[in-house]
Formats: structure tokens, C-alpha cells, sequence
């Protein structure tokens, strides 16, 4: 441990990721130098067509606990306590995510939380956060990591060991290590893409139900929203990129109205810059990211997006890259060097982030279409009930994943595909549930 505090340490990127990070090295007298690409968050407006909200759920509040910050997020914080699942006819029903009023998840801005993160890491002395500093990457041979001063352009080298790259999906560490030929990566692209649209708040109120994620499934595309604390909500609309309902098909104006009137009729009239804002907003890009090592010895590690971006669609990305860090700060009870640290927590964090990025894509499929589906419908139904009747064996994977920290991912991922084959067989013999349960999920807890 004193070996490891003696030397300082090199966040890249002051997202959300690395700014929880440094508070939890901070908090154990590790001397943190952070560097981020853009403006202070804290006097400059959040960039552009970034995700405005997210969902937070017990894993991120988990690792926000630890680093003895949640009572300074919780304000911030909007409940949301299921999904309202609006159709065409412009029916909507809610369905709760939990069985007890805890199961629930929060919407939180990005900006703000990013900023509660940052000002509570730089309460200590410890971190120095340097703004408008863009990595360029690494390089191996001279033991340095190279940036550019975006305002004068003038670029400069820094020491690179020990380094924590959580520069996000787009990581500059990690394209210079690819480079390198030192790690390896695979970017599979969605072929849909997101656009953020506003709800405003309506006399200060939310203009729909507030305490509930939005969707509006229509098959091979939705639309959703967030809500947020000043009474707005934040719409997101995934459509492919080509094809008859695309964002290629939909340019004009009038083509922008009449789809969305005839997709979303209860929400258009909530929308009043939906056209202007739909020309205007960018186009956001979807994807996964594996790469592997996540390591270089004890010299540099890629963490949370850096190491593993996925599709948003479990709204997971956050909450991993937070128990990313709460991983990170247990690991520094057992190890006194960077690379065996390093090592420990890539093969604890890599099998977990490959099972969240599945779980992640098979989500959008549920979002966008199966959550319509009477056989879906009723597969949750019986679910809850047996998570009820068996609550020490049975629990659902969308529970597991987002109330239960405890589980790892990829135990989440591995129960839920034989409670999937359960349910199934339960369809065929409804009196098998006992002894299948029994007989292939042992007690969690
Ligand atoms: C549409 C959408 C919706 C999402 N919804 C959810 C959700 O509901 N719940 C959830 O848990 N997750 C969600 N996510 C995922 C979440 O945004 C990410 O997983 C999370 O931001 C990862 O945190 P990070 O710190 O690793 O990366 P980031 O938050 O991206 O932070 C990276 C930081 O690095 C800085 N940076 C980048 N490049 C450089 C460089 N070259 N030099 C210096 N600094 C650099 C950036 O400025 C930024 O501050 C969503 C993502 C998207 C796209």
C-alpha cells in the first residue's frame, strides 16, 4: 500500500468514472492529477449531445456510497419506479421494475453529477484537476503521455506510470495502445443511432406521469424519456440509420412531423421544437467496445467506457464504470503494486463487462419490442410470482442486474438463461416450477 501511495497518479478524463475514482484515491491520501479535454463542467455548459440524464441504479449507488457521496447526489436525483409503456393508440401502462418500493431506479443529470463528483474530489488537496488538456495517447517506448493544451495548442509530455485512461467510448489512451500494437480492440457499431429531444415542463410540472421511464415501442424503434428535476423531460429517439423508418428516410420537416405524429401520438403534442430540434441535435452513435488487455504491466489501465462502452440500453454504462472504481479502491486493501492490482482487476471486471454488454443488446430488443408481447407479458407476470414464492433462488435478471450488486454480472447473466428456459418449461407443465427451481438454482444468498 505505501509503496503504491509514493507514487502520484495520472487520471485521464474527469467524467464520471475518473472523477469518482480520484475522490476514492483521494480519500486514501493518493496524491491524483486528472485531465480532461474540455472546459470546467463546473463554470462552462454541458456539451452538446451528450446523454442529458441517465438511470442510476444500486450498483453505481453502491460504489457513490463508498466514496461517502450519496447524500450530496440524492438531491439530484429523480425516482423512477417502473416503465410507462405507451402504444400507438396511445394507451399506457405501467410496469414496476421492483416488488418492494426500493426496487427502483433514479434519473440524474450527467453535468450535475459530474460536477457533485468532481467538487467533492477537489475538497482534497490531493487532486488536481487540469481542464482543456486533450490526451493524444501514449507511447510505450518513451514512457509518456502526450497532450495538447486546446486552448494555446501547445502539446507537452507527462510521465506516463501510472496512468488510469478513463477518457470514455472514444479513448485516446486506448487507440494510441492499440497503435502500439499493445492491446487489442473490437468496436462493434449499433446500425441505430439516438437523437435527444425535450419534453418541457408544463407550468413547471412534468407533462406526463414524473416518476416512471417513458417508452413508446414500436418494433424495430423507440422512443424514451427521463425525467428530470426542473419538471422537463429528456425524449431519446433510436431509429436505424437506413431503411424506410430511419434517420436517413426522415429529412424534411414535414416527413419529421407526419412520422412522429403517426408513431407518437400522445407525445408529439408535448414536443413543441421537436421538428427544430430533430433537424438541429446531433446524431448520437451507439456501440460496443472490447478490447483486451486492459493493462500495460503497472504502467496504464483502461477503466469504465475507456475499457468497455456498451449500448445504453440497461442503462448500465455509468453504473459499471462506478463499480469499476469500487472494484479499483477494494483491490488497493490487497495489493502493494500496480501491476498485480492491474491484473486482479481486469480478470474480475472483464468477464462481468462482457456479460452486461450482452445483456445490454438483448435489452433493446426487449425495450423496442418484446415488452408489447403477450407471452413477454405473462413470463413477467409469473416471474414476479415466483421471485415472490422463491426469493432465496428465483430473481429476475433485470432485478439481479439492477437491484442487486451483490451478484455479478455474469451470474446474472448465466441464472437468467435457466429462469428463460424455466419459464419456458413452465408454459408446457405448469407444475414443474418447484422442482426445477430447486433442481437448477441453488440458494443466492
Ligand atoms: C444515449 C446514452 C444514454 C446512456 N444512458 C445511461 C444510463 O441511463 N445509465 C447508465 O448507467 N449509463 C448510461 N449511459 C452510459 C454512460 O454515459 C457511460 O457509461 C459513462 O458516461 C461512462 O463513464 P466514463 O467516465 O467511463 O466516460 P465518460 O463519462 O464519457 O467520461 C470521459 C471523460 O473523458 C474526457 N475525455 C475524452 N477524451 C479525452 C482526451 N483525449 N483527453 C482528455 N480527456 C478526454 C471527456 O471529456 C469526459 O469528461 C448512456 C450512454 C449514452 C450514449
Amino acid at each position: 500500500m505505501s509503496t503504491l501511495r509514493a507514487q502520484p497518479l495520472s487520471i485521464v478524463g474527469a467524467g464520471l468514472a475518473g472523477s469518482l475514482l480520484a475522490l476514492l484515491l483521494a480519500r486514501r491520501g493518493f496524491a491524483v492529477t486528472l485531465y480532461d479535454r474540455r472546459p470546467d463542467p463546473r463554470s462552462a455548459p454541458p456539451a452538446a449531445g451528450r446523454s442529458i440524464n441517465l438511470a442510476l441504479a444500486a450498483r453505481g449507488i453502491r460504489a457513490l456510497e463508498r466514496a461517502g457521496i450519496m447524500q450530496q447526489i440524492e438531491p439530484l436525483l429523480t425516482v423512477m419506479r417502473g416503465r410507462m409503456v405507451h402504444e400507438r393508440s396511445g394507451k399506457a401502462a405501467l410496469q414496476l421494475y421492483g416488488q418492494t418500493p426500493d426496487e427502483v431506479i433514479y434519473s440524474v443529470s450527467r453535468a450535475e453529477l459530474n460536477r457533485a463528483l468532481l467538487e467533492a474530489a477537489l475538497l482534497h488537496e490531493e487532486v488536481d484537476v487540469k481542464f482543456e488538456q486533450a490526451c493524444l495517447g501514449a507511447n510505450l517506448e518513451a514512457d509518456t503521455l502526450s497532450f495538447q493544451d486546446t486552448a494555446s495548442g501547445l502539446t507537452y509530455e507527462k510521465p506516463l506510470a501510472p496512468a488510469i485512461a478513463a477518457d470514455g467510448a472514444g479513448s485516446a489512451v486506448r487507440a494510441s495502445l492499440v497503435a502500439a500494437q499493445a492491446i487489442a480492440v473490437r468496436e462493434e457499431s449499433l446500425d441505430h443511432d439516438y437523437k435527444e429531444l425535450t419534453i418541457p415542463a408544463q407550468a413547471g410540472r412534468h407533462a406526463l406521469e414524473r416518476a416512471c421511464l417513458h417508452i413508446w415501442p414500436r418494433g424495430q424503434f423507440m422512443l424514451i424519456a427521463l425525467p428530470n428535476s426542473d419538471g422537463s423531460f429528456t425524449a431519446t429517439l433510436f431509429l436505424p440509420r437506413t431503411g424506410a423508418a430511419s434517420f436517413g428516410a426522415l429529412t424534411t420537416p414535414a416527413q419529421i412531423h407526419a412520422f412522429c405524429t403517426r408513431e407518437f401520438p400522445d407525445a408529439v403534442p408535448l414536443m413543441p421544437d421537436l421538428v427544430d430540434e430533430f433537424l438541429h441535435h446531433p446524431l448520437g452513435l451507439l456501440g460496443t467496445v472490447h478490447s483486451a488487455p486492459w493493462h500495460i504491466g503497472g504502467r496504464s489501465l483502461l477503466l469504465g467506457d475507456a475499457a468497455h462502452a456498451i449500448v445504453p440500453f440497461h442503462g448500465q454504462g455509468m453504473n459499471a464504470a462506478f463499480e469499476d472504481c469500487l472494484v479499483f479502491d477494494e483491490l488497493l486493501d490487497a495489493h502493494d503494486n500496480w501491476a498485480s492490482l492491474f491484473d486482479a482487476f481486469e480478470r474480475r471486471r472483464r468477464p462481468n463487462a462482457e456479460a452486461i454488454a450482452q445483456m445490454s443488446l438483448e435489452n433493446y430488443v426487449e425495450m423496442r419490442a418484446t415488452v408489447l408481447d403477450p407471452a413477454f407479458k405473462r413470463h413477467e407476470a409469473l416471474a414476479f410470482e415466483l421471485e415472490r414464492a422463491f426469493p432465496e433462488r428465483f430473481i429476475r435478471r433485470y432485478s439481479m442486474v439492477m437491484f442487486h450488486p451483490e451478484i455479478p454480472y455474469t451470474e446474472a447473466l448465466r441464472r437468467g438463461r435457466i429462469q428463460a428456459e424455466i419459464l419456458a418449461a413452465i408454459d408446457r407443465d405448469p407444475n414443474c416450477a418447484a422442482a426445477l427451481i430447486h433442481a437448477r438454482l441453488p440458494p443466492l444468498r
